[in-house]
């Protein structure tokens, strides 16, 4: 965490590189093994900061399908990047930026616009050099002002769009001193019909490594379990590297554990004496406890949250989970996340919406599922349920408002219904002139002027806050003073947006334009999910105790 003291990283050691490939198959949790790395070095002292490349074609995650990628994640300069960038940035509790998230599609525009420009002029532009040169500049200039870089390679080795990838990653190694780089292979060990961990998947993943002139200096075997000794001495000798070299990786309840379990594997010690930075390092005493100390807290009692969104897919609404488990950890109690299908809003879908002790409506984009999710702020609303609205949650409240509370029929969001009679949320003029759909929605850390007195004020305990975007529509300033009329206020603004909204007559009812959840990390949980949280405790305390009618405070 930043808060802890630094050792004043010896400049003449030099900038350290850990470069992390993956192999056998995708979906190892090789980016947080990776992230765990990074914590142990930061733990121990260092300056550390992480590059994510994903070897795909789009300049960035901004158009891509939370099906297919889970969700975009988006850091405060606005960049709209693979969601491994949340888990370094709440691994390692900094701020990244777009510059940390290299891409194959942001790579060769680079080039190619600097070849339209003439900046090759007479040359042939080809993938060596000019690909591989401007993947390692990246590198660098990610690297730029810290101690060590964690290099996280997309994809699996051997994939066809890693391949200029990693040819920079070969020259790196010529490039720089022996002791300023370290390859770390991460690799499936699975087990056989009868048990016994398989070695071979990883032996062919890492001769694979080879034939493209890569060494790993260290293997991290996934596996339920702990690699066994036999296992680490068969890697060991099939791969070149020693057996003190080869780690377990073995399934944990929760990823902020592994960081615990790798350094109770010594992966961080090796790491450190591998790359010479060994004697700059905290003394181990003085290194995990704060960690240590958040991650097994002990917690009272469980709430169970539910989550109505129309991606039945944990990894869609990743920072939203993450962002619970931190205001959790806070508030010292355990959250289930249920998941409600907007767009099956019946049955067992119901049921769980009805059962749950706080409901969250995230955001989203197009009209699947958003009646579910309307009737969901509905049900908050009416019953008293705790209930927090992000960016497109925050407009369904104010269209649940429109409709149910100030009989504005048919209100809806332009982008949901173009015909509507009430556009309460429409775009604002100068979106009106975009065409493009990649980079052009309102995105990063703007400022929110907050109102004193509210429950906005009392969450975040200050006159403003700074969150970070990633939307197109606003609330419609025709309709402000009407959407006001009623109960419902807006209690955060940034000029004419409309940022927070909030509920007079409701124990806690607030929605936020803005993604909270991107700001949140273990040590630091989001002001909105801790005042969530805190709502959820005490409803279901006083469901207990019915005599109990406790004012929620902040
Ligand atoms: N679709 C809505 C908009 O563009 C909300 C976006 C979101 O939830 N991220 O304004």
């Amino acid at each position: 965490m930043p808060t802890e003291p630094t050792t004043g990283y010896d400049p003449t050691l030099g900038k350290k590189f850990i470069f992390v490939t993956g192999g056998v198959m995708s979906g190892l949790g090789k980016g947080i093994t990776a992230a765990s790395t990074g914590r142990l070095l930061a733990n121990a002292g260092f300056d550390v900061t992480a590059v994510k490349v994903d070897p795909y074609l789009n300049v960035d995650a901004g158009t891509m399908n939370p099906y297919e990628h889970g969700e975009v994640y988006v850091l405060k300069d606005g960049g709209e990047v693979d969601l491994d960038l949340g888990n370094y940035e709440r691994f390692l509790g900094i701020d990244m930026t777009s510059d940390h998230n290299v891409t194959t599609g942001k790579t060769y525009q680079s080039v190619i616009e600097a070849e339209r420009a003439g900046d090759y002029l007479g040359k042939t532009v080809q993938i060596i050099p000019h690909v591989t040169d401007d993947i390692k500049r990246r590198i660098r200039e990610a690297a730029e002002g810290t101690d060590v870089c964690i290099v996280e390679i997309g994809g699996t080795v051997g994939d066809i769009e890693s391949m200029p990838f990693l040819e920079s990653l070969r020259q790196f190694a010529s490039e720089e001193d022996d002791e300023d780089l370290l390859f770390m292979h991460v690799t499936l060990v699975p087990d056989s019909m009868n048990g016994e961990q398989k070695t071979k998947p990883t032996q062919h993943s890492v001769k694979e490594l080879r034939s493209i002139g890569l060494q790993p200096d260290i293997l991290v075997g996934r596996n339920e379990d702990h690699l066994e000794e036999q296992t680490k001495t068969k890697i060991a000798r099939f791969c070149d590297v020693s057996t003190d070299a080869v780690f377990s990786n073995p399934d944990v309840d929760d990823i902020y554990k592994v960081p615990l379990m790798v350094e109770d594997e010594g992966l961080d010690e090796y790491v450190m004496e591998r790359l010479g930075i060994a004697k700059s390092a905290l003394p181990k005493a003085e290194r995990s406890q704060r960690w240590r100390e958040l991650v097994t807290r002990d917690r009272e009692g469980t709430v169970e949250i539910a989550l109505v969104g129309k991606y039945g897919l944990e990894d869609a609404y990743m920072s939203i989970h993450e962002a619970l488990k931190h205001a959790g950890i806070e508030r010292e109690v355990d959250v289930d996340v249920l998941w409600v299908d907007s767009d099956q809003m019946h049955d067992e879908h119901t049921e769980r919406l009805e059962a749950a002790d706080g409901i969250i409506v995230p955001g989203g984009f197009g009209s699947r599922g958003t009646d579910g999710k309307i009737d969901a702020v509905r049900h908050a609303r009416e019953n008293n349920v705790p209930f927090l609205g992000l960016c497109l949650g925050f407009q369904m409240a104010v269209i649940e408002h429109a409709r149910n509370v100030l009989g504005l029929e048919d209100a809806n969001s332009a982008e949901l219904d173009e015909e509507t009679p009430h556009p309460v949320i429409d775009i604002l003029p100068e979106q009106k002139e975009v065409d493009d759909m990649g980079g052009t929605m309102r995105l990063g850390a703007h400022e929110t002027q907050i109102e004193p007195g509210t429950l906005a004020a009392r969450i975040y305990a200050d006159d403003s806050c700074t969150e970070r975007h990633r939307h197109r529509y606003e609330v419609n300033p025709n309709y402000i003073d009407q959407l006001e009329s009623e109960g419902l206020a807006f209690s955060g603004t940034a000029g004419r947006r409309m940022e927070i909204l909030e509920h007079e007559d409701h124990p806690f009812f607030f929605g936020t334009q803005f993604h909270p959840e991107f700001r949140s990390r273990p040590d630091r949980a989001s002001p909105p999910f801790v005042g969530f949280l805190k709502a959820v405790v005490d409803r279901s305390e006083s469901e207990t105790e019915p005599q109990s009618e406790d004012e929620v405070t902040i």
